[in-house]
């Protein structure tokens, strides 16, 4: 068995009032991200790191060619169809990994909570962590949320 790291990021704008939802759960009281989907960074950076591991290319690649079915698709049913496009590629998820950078929402308080959503969605373990950028560049002054992800998978021997 052949393991495969990949790695993903996304970066979205925070819009005042916008609902926001990030790890695939809304978090009551934050506001949103901005962007044509609903600016879920964390299942936004997992779907292009797993993407990036089977060597099927990034979301922009996969989903942004303009196909109706995907536009304001929510961040958790681009994850399920890059689930399916990994396993059909003959790919199994060992685990990921993703971490989001910014003020809020504060994912330790629902970290159990959004690692149960992202790992249904992504078929395999998923871990989510959150960190902040004390205060510097557009994570820290409010202007933006980040994620980082990482993802292991496997091919058959
Ligand atoms: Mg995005």
């Amino acid at each position: 068995m052949t393991p495969r790291v990949g790695l993903g990021t996304d970066v979205h704008p925070i819009e005042p009032g916008r609902p926001c939802w990030i790890a695939g759960l809304h978090w009551d009281g934050v506001d949103g991200c901005a962007g044509h989907s609903d600016g879920d960074v964390a299942a936004h950076a997992l779907c292009d790191a797993l993407l990036s591991a089977a060597g099927l290319g990034d979301l922009g690649a996969v989903f942004g060619n303009g196909d109706p079915r995907w536009s304001g698709a929510t961040g958790i049913a681009l994850l399920a169809e890059v689930r399916r496009r990994v396993r059909e590629a003959g790919y199994t998820l060992g685990n990921a990994a993703v971490q989001v950078i910014g003020n809020a929402p504060k994912i330790g308080k629902r970290r159990a909570e959004a690692e149960r959503v992202l790992s249904d969605a992504a078929g395999g373990p998923v871990s989510v962590s959150g960190t902040t950028s004390d205060g510097l560049g557009l994570t820290g002054r409010g202007e933006g949320l980040a994620a980082i992800a990482t993802a292991l998978l496997t091919e058959p021997s």
